[in-house]
C-alpha cells in the first residue's frame, strides 16, 4: 500500500487526502494548526461559484463545473447545507454593458446552467432592492459551509483508514530514492509521496522540499462588513459587480451566507504577512517584497492598490461600493467582521497567476496556486491531482 503524506488540512488538502485514501493509499494529513480549515477555507465568502468568470478551457473553468456537481452531491449525501440562492452580476453603468454581455457568453461557453441577461426591471424581480442598468443572472449559483465540508472530509479520511494530525507543522523535508522524510512536531514520517496543499504556507514548504519554483505566494487580505438586523432582508442571494477583467478578484459584493448573515466584501489589499489578518502584522515584509514579482505587480496595479487601501481604512468606501447596488443601505447597517487572506501566486514578471497550478517533481506534488474558486472546485481538484500523478492511483 502506498504511503502518502498531505501537507495542509484546508479543503483542498482534505479533499486530496480523501480521494487518495478512497483509492487505497495509506494517507496522513499534517496540519500545523489545532483545527482543520483554520485559514482560507474558514475565512471566505462561502460561495459555490458556478463557473461564470473563467476562460473556457482553463483548469478553473473545467474543475469549477466538475467541482460544483461533486460538491452538491457530497453536501446532499452528508446532510450539509447547500442552497442555490442565485447570483446577479450587476452593471451599474451603460459602459459596463459590453463586459456583461461578454461574461454571459463566457458563462454559457463554460456550461453554466440557466444564464439569463436581464434589464434594470428584470433584475429587480430577482433582487427587489437592487438597482442597475442590466445584469447576468445565474440562478444555480449556491452557498455552502466550506469549514463544515472540510470537517466532514477529515472524518472520511479517518474512516478510510488514514489520519489527520493537527498541531503538526511541517518543519523539514528530505527526499531520497527510498521516499520522502518529513519532520513535523518532533516526529519523522516517511512517505512514498508527498502532496503539498499548504495555501499561504506554500513557499515555505516548497523551499523545504528544495523546489522554490518560478512563482511566489503573495497574500491579499480580504476585509468584510456584515449587515446588521433588518438590513439583511435587503439581499436575497448574491449581488456582484461586473469584475475588472485586468484583476483576478471579483470586487466588493453582497453575499448571503448559510447562517443567514449577509456579508459586504471582500476588498483585496496587499498584506505584508502570509497570515496578515490585520494591518499591524508585517511579519513577512522582507520575504514578500524581496520577490521581484511583488514590486512589479505593485507598480502595475498601483491605482487599484491605492483605492483598495483607502477602502480598507474607510467604512464609507465599503458603504459606497454596496450602495451602488443596494442604495437603501445606511452606514449603521454595516459592522466590521472577520476577514480572510488569499494565497495568490505571482510570477517573477509581476503577473498574477490566473489558473490553478499544480507542480509534480519526483515524489513531491505541489499545489502552487489554488485561489478562488478552489473551495468550490476542491473535490474536482482532488480527482485532477490523483489523475496527473499515475503512481498515486492504484
Ligand atoms: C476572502 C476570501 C474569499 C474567498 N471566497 C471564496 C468563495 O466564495 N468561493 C470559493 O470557492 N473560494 C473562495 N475563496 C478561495 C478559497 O477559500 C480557497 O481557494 C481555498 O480555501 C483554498 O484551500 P486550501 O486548502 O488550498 O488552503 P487553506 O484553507 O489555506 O489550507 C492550507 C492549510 O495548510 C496549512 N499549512 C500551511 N503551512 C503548513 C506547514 N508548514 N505544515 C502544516 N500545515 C501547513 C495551513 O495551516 C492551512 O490549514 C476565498 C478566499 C478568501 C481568502
Amino acid at each position: 500500500m502506498e504511503k502518502i503524506g498531505v501537507v495542509g488540512a484546508g479543503i483542498v488538502g482534505l479533499a486530496v487526502a480523501r480521494e487518495l485514501a478512497a483509492r487505497g493509499a495509506e494517507v496522513t494529513v499534517l496540519e500545523k494548526e489545532h483545527r482543520v480549515a483554520a485559514h482560507q477555507t474558514g475565512h471566505n465568502s462561502g460561495v459555490v461559484h458556478a463557473g461564470i468568470y473563467y476562460p473556457p478551457g482553463s483548469l478553473k473553468a473545467r474543475l469549477c463545473r466538475e467541482g460544483v456537481a461533486l460538491l452538491k452531491e457530497y453536501c446532499a449525501e452528508h446532510g450539509l447545507p447547500y442552497e442555490e440562492v442565485g447570483k446577479l452580476v450587476v452593471a451599474s453603468t451603460r459602459a459596463e454593458r459590453p463586459l456583461l454581455r461578454a461574461l454571459a457568453e463566457r458563462a454559457r461557453a463554460n456550461g453554466v446552467p440557466g444564464i439569463a441577461e436581464l434589464d434594470g426591471l428584470g433584475l429587480r424581480e430577482i433582487e427587489p432592492h437592487a438597482v442597475g442598468v442590466g445584469a447576468v443572472h445565474s440562478p444555480r449559483t449556491a452557498i455552502a459551509d466550506f469549514p463544515a465540508v472540510a470537517r466532514r472530509l477529515a472524518l472520511d479520511v479517518v474512516e478510510l483508514g488514514g489520519s489527520v494530525r493537527l498541531a503538526h507543522p511541517v518543519m523539514a523535508i528530505r527526499e531520497s530514492v527510498r521516499g520522502v522524510q518529513v519532520m513535523a512536531a518532533r516526529r519523522r514520517f516517511t512517505f512514498d509521496r508527498l502532496v503539498v496543499c499548504a495555501g499561504l504556507g506554500t513557499d515555505a514548504v516548497a523551499a523545504m522540499a528544495g523546489r522554490p519554483g518560478e512563482v511566489r505566494i503573495v497574500p491579499f487580505r480580504g476585509e468584510y462588513y456584515a449587515l446588521a438586523g433588518a438590513a439583511r432582508d435587503l439581499v436575497r442571494g448574491l449581488i456582484y459587480p461586473v469584475p475588472d477583467p485586468r484583476y483576478p478578484f471579483l470586487g466588493v459584493h453582497l453575499t448571503r451566507r448559510v447562517d443567514g448573515e449577509v456579508l459586504v466584501g471582500p476588498n483585496a489589499v496587499l498584506a505584508l504577512a502570509y497570515e496578515g489578518y490585520t494591518w499591524r502584522n508585517v511579519r513577512n515584509f522582507g520575504q514578500i517584497t524581496r520577490w521581484p514579482g511583488t514590486l512589479r505587480m505593485a507598480r502595475h496595479h498601483w491605482r487599484t492598490g491605492v483605492k483598495e487601501i483607502y477602502g480598507s481604512l474607510a467604512k464609507r468606501s465599503f458603504l459606497n461600493a454596496a450602495r451602488r447596488y443596494v442604495p437603501e443601505l445606511r452606514a449603521d447597517d454595516l459592522r466590521r467582521t472577520e476577514g480572510g487572506v488569499r494565497a495568490q501566486a505571482v510570477a517573477r514578471d509581476g503577473g498574477l497567476v490566473d489558473d490553478f497550478a499544480v507542480d509534480v517533481q519526483g515524489r513531491v506534488v505541489l499545489v502552487r496556486n489554488a485561489p478562488s474558486p478552489a473551495a468550490t472546485s476542491s473535490l474536482a481538484i482532488a480527482r485532477h491531482i490523483s489523475g496527473i500523478v499515475p503512481a498515486l492511483v492504484r
